[in-house]
């Protein structure tokens, strides 16, 4: 049998766990500083990947491949009913050759017996009607066809459209994205300029509140609220708050974040 964990040892972020650090007014503004730099880079890459465009490249991509695959279904159409038009084509032209090879033979007159020149009046009159049969065929085919070339060029322009939109979201994108970068460039510039002058143990003690607290690892006191979580500061810790040395660093009882007093804390 093991015995559970000791719930009275808690090993943790929790302030009242760890020594607390000593740094200037001056350090813990600096630290405030960076606090809202790097706050701000969170928001700029955050913004970078939530860029409205992309949304809508995403979905405009869809778009795209579906009319992509009806565009493709309508030429498909368009090459099976030339095809079929052409086969029908095919299919006429020897019963028209033959109709008017025996409309010329009744007409010079060269059939002179009567029973051979009324099997040929007979046979003119089947071709006429096979011919009549045959070019229906034809026509409805031509119809099919005509309908097919209008859906793809219907589709071709479709394809145009949203063609250009995507070129215009793209550029949108782009010049977004140069913006934000130039902005994230700043901030970061910035932040290398400031951190070397942060005293390091104030700084490892940030890194590490800030990597489990969602990136905020130092917050402003503010009118007897900390900023990081919002909650107002109970009486016993602001009075030892207000006792506590400028040099001390505090921190929220409620979040763990390093608490920095300045002139708006209303201490
Ligand atoms: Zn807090």
């Amino acid at each position: 049998m093991t015995s559970p964990p000791s719930r009275a040892v808690r090993v943790g972020t929790h302030p009242a766990q760890e020594v607390a650090i000593k740094a200037s007014k001056d350090a813990q503004l600096l630290l405030l500083q960076i606090q809202r730099l790097d706050s701000a880079i969170t928001q700029l890459e955050h913004r970078r990947r939530t860029l409205p465009e992309l949304g809508e490249l995403q979905r405009l991509s869809v778009s795209a491949d579906e009319l992509e695959d009806a565009l493709v279904a309508a030429e498909t159409a368009v090459s099976d009913l030339e095809t079929e038009q052409a086969r029908a084509e095919s299919d006429l032209e020897p019963v028209r050759e033959r109709l008017t090879r025996n409309r010329k033979r009744i007409a010079d007159g060269t059939v002179s017996d009567p029973k051979a020149l009324s099997s040929l009046i007979q046979e003119v009159e089947h071709l006429e009607k096979r011919i009549h049969v045959l070019e229906d065929a034809e026509l409805e085919v031509m119809e099919s066809l005509e309908e097919a070339v209008s859906t793809g060029d219907r589709r071709r322009a479709e394809r145009a459209v949203l063609t250009d939109r995507e070129t215009g979201l793209l550029a949108r994108r782009d010049e977004q994205l140069t913006a934000l970068d130039t902005e994230m460039a700043a901030c970061r510039d910035a932040r290398a300029a400031l951190v070397p002058q942060l005293p390091a143990d104030l700084l490892a003690l940030y890194t590490r509140v800030a990597a489990s607290h969602s990136g905020v690892g130092a917050a402003e006191l503010v009118q007897r609220r900390c900023t990081g979580c919002r909650l107002e500061i109970n009486a016993a810790d602001l009075r030892t708050f207000v006792a506590a040395p400028p040099d001390e660093v505090l921190r929220c009882e409620e979040c763990s974040r390093i608490l920095v007093r300045t002139d708006q804390s209303g201490l």
